[in-house]
């Protein structure tokens, strides 16, 4: 079996983009398993046309690599920094890192290496919390540790649960629960983020949470009354230009493939609306 992502080559050297897994699920506090996330996001990729129509862009004329797989220490601060070590040497190459998870933690290393003006993440949880289960690097800790870490500007895209604690703290954050979303609509919720990230280099992190666990259930800590598939690919879509490091975490493949799916198809929409904007080709088709 090829365990390439589909389209995507082992040579980095010409690469713009680099495919990275962490197999890791060490601090989940719920349901084990997202570690098989990456190899499940991976496996289904080959289902699909390497032609996104939208776009106008064939992946096969795309130039990125697929690191394959990395596993860290099962200690939590190690695993961390080990991450934000491989993210480094991915950007010390000049690629863009693309990291298929794996639990969400794993951002906390990705977004110190790449230390971008803005941290934009899709989750339905807060995870502000200061600590978690006797660790401060909890999948639950990590948009908190990423504001330690010194990226105060943050947007958090379809939140529908959390502490009293970290409901307080993110009132200095700009938080777009799923309730406004419904209730606004996802574009001109991300008409106002476009306005605020206004250019500046962007981190986009989604936890595959954030999607309604009624429609993708391969989830680690499953929330209902989220958003969809399509509202998440309209943010990458319209976010994509200003990305210099982006993710598809907390994939946990126990269902009948929809959450991989989804992660696959949105990580070749990622690739693909980047790529676009980056060589301002092609029309746009639907
Ligand atoms: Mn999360
Ligand atoms: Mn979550």
């Amino acid at each position: 079996m090829n365990h390439l992502f589909a389209d995507a080559s082992p040579d980095e050297a010409n690469a713009y983009y680099t495919i990275i897994g962490i197999a890791y699920d060490a601090t989940t506090s719920f349901r084990p398993g997202t570690r098989f996330g990456p190899r499940a996001i991976r496996e289904v990729s080959y289902n699909f046309e390497s032609y996104l129509s939208f776009q106008d862009v064939d992946l096969q004329e795309v130039l990125f690599c697929d690191a394959g797989d990395y596993e860290p220490s099962c200690l939590p601060d190690v695993a961390i920094d080990e991450v934000e070590g491989v993210i480094s040497d991915i950007l010390a190459k000049r690629k863009i890192p693309i990291i298929l998870g794996g639990e969400h933690s794993i951002t906390i290393g990705a977004v110190r290496a790449v230390q971008p003006e803005w941290y934009v993440v899709c989750d339905a949880h807060l995870d502000l919390r200061d600590q978690y289960r006797g660790s401060p690097f909890n999948h639950a800790c990590s948009t908190r540790r990423i504001f330690d870490a010194g990226v105060k500007n943050i947007i958090v895209i379809g939140v529908r649960t959390g502490s009293q604690e970290e409901y307080d703290f993110a009132m200095q954050l700009n938080v777009y629960s799923a309730g406004e979303i419904q209730e606004r609509g996802i574009t001109g919720v991300l008409n106002e983020i476009s306005k605020k990230i206004a250019g500046k280099s962007t981190y986009l992190s989604i936890d595959a949470d954030v999607i309604d666990c009624c429609l993708t259930p391969g989830l680690g800590t499953p929330e209902p009354f989220g958003l969809s598939p399509l509202d998440i690919r309209e943010v990458i879509r319209n976010l994509a230009p200003y990305v210099v490091g982006f993710d598809y975490m907390e994939v946990c493949p126990i269902d009948s493939g929809q959450t991989a799916t989804v992660a696959a198809q949105l990580v070749r929409e990622f690739i693909a609306s980047h790529w676009r904007y980056k060589n301002r080709q092609g029309t746009t088709t639907n």
